[in-house]
């Protein structure tokens, strides 16, 4: 018999769409939170059509839509000349060639928009400051599934045999938001600019809530990992400093004496077992953390919630999410091998980095779109 009523554990990006995708099919949920009140955590989120495609069908991207920005393109700049090696279209072409919109938001929008629907859904029952530590808590009625949403430190995996287990990636992002009035300008106010230079690069956006910009920087760094989400102790900042030093001096220039900048050590899942051929399965960052370097976590998020649901309203739900996992690994193999490529053609150096640029410069925007075809114009089932 197909699924009647869910747990989900965890409010993010991922526990919220899936309350909305599941009571879309007519299925109720408990939703169990473990933070008091969902404050405005995270930075900006690029969200692509295929996210967007899905948030439509949900009924929350009409609000996003008046409060986010929609990039014109989306430009590769050099670190070091700021010349501009490529943009991929975005703005109308992406609607056109994708059929939803791209856009660029503070996560608490998307996260405040998709709350809303929930606490307006008479079928979803959000349970704040409740934490999962191994018994399931007192929802409405008993499951009959459980879904993991409780992101890359996820408690629920010990519920499945050989499940994911998080890591610390080698990676380490340095987030800080410019006001408009200081951005140089060579940020675009219309695009999102990916400045590339060797060992690093920087990801540069408006957003408009904010009247300013997103700056999120991404280097390797070995450098214990001891802080999360925390100001960059002495070692930081200088591995900071350091990876920019030959960057442009309108680059470096930014970063140097600034106080406001946070220090994310970036963690990803190792590859496992996502349920347990019962009724637990995992969604999302507790599925499947990645690195940004394709910028597409929330969007897997948005995509694991949707098809999941699809599933367990047709099927009993052992079957659901053994085809859950079958259908969504080999995409989600995929988009980890894309950005693994990006993060070795971004951080290139030497005459891989020329052979990059070149690359780059002769590629026609069309080209650099069919690129991305599998990826944006994906249609999640449901
Ligand atoms: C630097 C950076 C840039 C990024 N940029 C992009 C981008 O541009 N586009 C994009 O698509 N993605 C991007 N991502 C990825 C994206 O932010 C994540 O993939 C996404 O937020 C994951 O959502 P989630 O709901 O799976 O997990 P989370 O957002 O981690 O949510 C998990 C929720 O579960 C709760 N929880 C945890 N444990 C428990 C428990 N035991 N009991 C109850 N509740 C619990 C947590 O409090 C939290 O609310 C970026 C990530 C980083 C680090």
């Amino acid at each position: 018999m197909p699924v009647e009523h869910a747990a989900i554990i965890g409010a993010g990006i991922a526990g919220l769409t899936a309350a909305l995708a599941l009571a879309k099919r007519g299925i109720s949920s408990d939703i169990f939170e473990q933070a008091p009140d969902l404050a405005e955590v995270g930075a900006g989120l690029q969200l692509s059509p295929n996210a967007s495609r899905v948030l439509a069908e949900l009924g929350v991207l009409d609000g996003l839509t008046k409060l986010w920005l929609e990039p014109q393109s989306i430009r590769l700049i050099s670190g070091s000349s700021l010349r501009e090696l490529a943009a991929v279209p975005a703005g109308n072409f992406a609607r056109n060639r994708w059929g939803a919109p791209y856009g660029v938001l503070h996560r608490k929008t998307l996260q405040k928009a998709l709350l809303d629907a929930v606490v307006a859904n008479p079928l979803c029952s959000l349970h704040l400051g409740i934490r999962f530590e191994s018994d399931l808590p007192q929802g409405r009625r008993p499951a009959d599934v459980t879904i993991g949403a409780d992101g890359v430190w996820s408690r629920l995996r010990q519920a499945i045999p050989d499940a994911p287990a998080p890591r610390f990636s080698g990676n380490v992002a340095f987030r800080f938001t410019l006001a408009e009035a200081e951005a140089p300008g060579f940020l675009n106010r219309t695009s999102v600019s990916a400045l590339l230079g060797s060992s690093a690069h920087m990801v540069c956006y408006p957003l408009k809530e904010t009247d300013g910009f997103n700056m999120v920087a991404i280097t390797a760094g070995n450098i214990a990992p001891q802080a999360w989400l925390g100001q960059p102790t002495q070692a930081q900042q200088e591995l900071l400093q350091s990876r920019f030093r030959r960057w442009h001096p309108a680059i470096s220039g930014l970063l140097t004496g600034r106080k406001d900048i946070t220090f994310w050590p970036l963690f990803e899942t190792t590859v496992g077992k996502w349920q347990d051929g019962n009724k637990t399965v995992l969604i999302g960052d507790a599925a499947h953390a990645m690195m940004p370097f394709a910028a597409q976590g929330a969007a897997m998020a948005i995509e694991d919630a949707f098809e999941l649901s699809a599933f367990l309203a047709t099927r009993p739900v052992g079957e659901a999410i053994a085809l859950f996992e079958r259908h969504r690994m080999p995409r989600i193999a995929k988009l980890r091998q894309r950005g693994a490529f990006n993060r070795f053609a971004y951080h290139a150096s030497g005459p891989i980095r020329l052979g990059r640029d070149i690359v780059l410069s002769l590629k026609p925007p069309q080209s650099l779109a069919a690129d991305l075809d599998w990826i944006y114009g994906y249609r999640a089932i449901g």
